[in-house]
């Protein structure tokens, strides 16, 4: 018998980190925001807080709710709380690079949690080596804190600027010092961090919905290339970089954030369904039903089922209950029909032209899957809709799509990707019809369009072969 780990060979999601400003039970609230935030990572998360006299943290590999029970929460005192839920992007995944670090420094003991990719990390981690800089891991956020601390005549604020001109790529820091938390954002605000509101203190998240699990009121994103400081006279900003602008991911909206997040203003649901709608107008087919992949695909079936008055069904049922680990089926258990995630409703797929929609298709694998098992149920037609552009190249920005190899769409045109995934038609949402559904002009594309908004450094090199396009 076989352990595996289900993600072992899927693609992830990126990180999320939280932070708590002078607000009660910092670490509990810090508890269940990670906890609504956990379909950003599940191999690892943590928790540092402070009373003002001292750090106190609990980090661990596992769920959020495997790794804190009454105890770790009670231990981790004090009203202010960073707290960070992992997926290894960078770094290896053992229990050294889970988040958050704790330092101790004679001008200050401070903890650190990031979310996102430096892409020139290597060079930066060479230079401070040679210049006598010991790591404890080898994820891509120490290197801030030996930033921070390379030159401590300058003042923290100076010394984080500083440090945060000398990083390319994307990212969010949340730093947690004895009396102050800083929040940062990199300077093409690639990826989100959201500031509330909550009773005499503030709440920081990468995605809103931890917001409204807590009942903190939103109150306004943190600015690309601005750091905001959280001390006992309030909040205060400054900005690290004069050339900011405002790249947030495209694969926020289409895939990673929850639907009842709001990243930089849009609702994630609003703009799924908005693709839906896009997408039923670019490629229409004729059909009975419309589907939706469970559940980052659903909201662009309903866009796409109203747009087009075809019925929006529930032909495709996803098990709740998957645990990080469960003993995968065997091959002849699989060839059974044996399903441990997905399965096709008989009833209302047999005999039905369906249009399949799903977010967004990398290595190909799910939609393959997802067709062969709509035909062995019956279904007389099955046609694809996407509701994202193809994607053609990797990101090197926090999200684990490293390599060209991994993308179907890298070397194959859609005729070509149609075949392999055998269904009857397939159509993706064209670039334009992404930008009309967010409402956003300027994210960053890099993954459907090859045009990246910073230095790349070593990263391209690390992808391997070029796309074909
Ligand atoms: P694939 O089988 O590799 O084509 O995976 C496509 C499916 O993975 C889609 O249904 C998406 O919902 C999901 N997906 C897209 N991007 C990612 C990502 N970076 N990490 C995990 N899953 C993803
Ligand atoms: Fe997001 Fe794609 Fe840009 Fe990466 S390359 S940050 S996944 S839009």
């Amino acid at each position: 018998m076989e352990y595996k780990t289900i993600d072992d060979n899927e693609i992830h999601e990126e990180c999320g980190v939280f932070g708590v400003f002078n607000v009660k039970n910092a670490s509990e609230l810090t508890y269940y925001a990670l906890h609504a935030m956990q379909h950003r990572g599940q191999e690892g998360c943590g928790i540092v807080t402070t009373d003002g006299t001292r750090l106190y943290g609990h980090r661990g590999v596992g769920m959020v709710k495997e790794i804190f029970h009454e105890q770790e929460l009670r231990y981790c005192k004090g009203d202010f709380a960073i707290g960070h839920v992992r997926y290894s992007t960078a770094g290896g995944s053992g229990p050294n690079n889970v988040q958050p670090f704790m330092f101790n420094h004679s001008t200050g003991d401070f903890g650190l949690c990031h979310n996102g990719n430096i892409v020139n990390s290597k060079q930066i981690r060479e230079k401070l080596e040679m210049n006598g800089s010991i790591f404890q891991s080898t994820s891509d956020t120490e290197i801030l804190a030996h930033l921070i601390k390379k030159d401590v005549t300058k003042s923290r604020i100076e010394a984080i600027k500083e440090a945060l001109n000398t990083l390319k790529g994307g990212f969010a820091f949340i730093v947690i010092t004895k009396d102050k938390l800083y929040a940062m954002r990199d300077k093409n605000g690639l990826r989100p961090l959201s500031i509330g509101k909550m009773q005499d203190g503030y709440v920081i998240s990468s995605e809103t919905c931890a917001f409204d699990v807590i009942g903190a009121e939103f109150i306004r994103d943190v600015e690309p290339g601005e750091i905001v400081t959280f001390t006992k006279d309030g909040m205060s900003s400054t900005f690290y970089a004069k050339d900011r602008v405002n790249n947030i991911c495209a694969m926020e909206y289409i895939y990673f954030s929850r639907p009842d997040s709001d990243i930089c203003g849009v609702n994630v649901h609003a703009s799924r369904k908005e693709a839906g709608r896009v997408l039923a107008q670019e490629a229409p087919v004729d059909a009975d039903i419309v589907l939706g992949v469970p559940d980052s695909s659903l909201s662009a079936a309903v866009g796409y089922a109203e747009e087009s008055g075809i019925p929006y069904e529930m032909g495709l049922i996803k098990n709740k209950y998957m645990g990080r680990t469960f003993i995968e089926p065997s091959q002849e258990l699989r060839d059974k029909g044996v399903r441990m995630k997905l399965s096709p409703v008989r009833s209302i797929v047999k005999g039905k032209r369906i249009i399949l929609i799903d977010d967004s298709i990398v290595r190909g694998t799910t939609s393959k899957k997802i067709v062969k098992m709509l035909r062995d149920m019956g279904a007389l037609e099955v046609h694809m809709r996407i509701a994202s552009p193809p994607m053609i190249s990797p990101c090197f920005y926090g999200v684990d799509t490293n390599t060209y190899e991994e993308l179907i769409s890298a070397y194959n045109d859609v005729e070509k990707v149609r075949e392999i995934i055998g269904c009857d038609s397939l159509a993706f949402l064209s670039h334009e019809g992404l930008k009309k559904a967010t409402g956003i002009s300027d994210m960053c594309m890099a993954c459907f369009t090859g045009h990246y908004p910073t230095e790349l450094f070593d990263s391209i090199k690390d992808a391997n072969k070029e796309s074909k396009f």
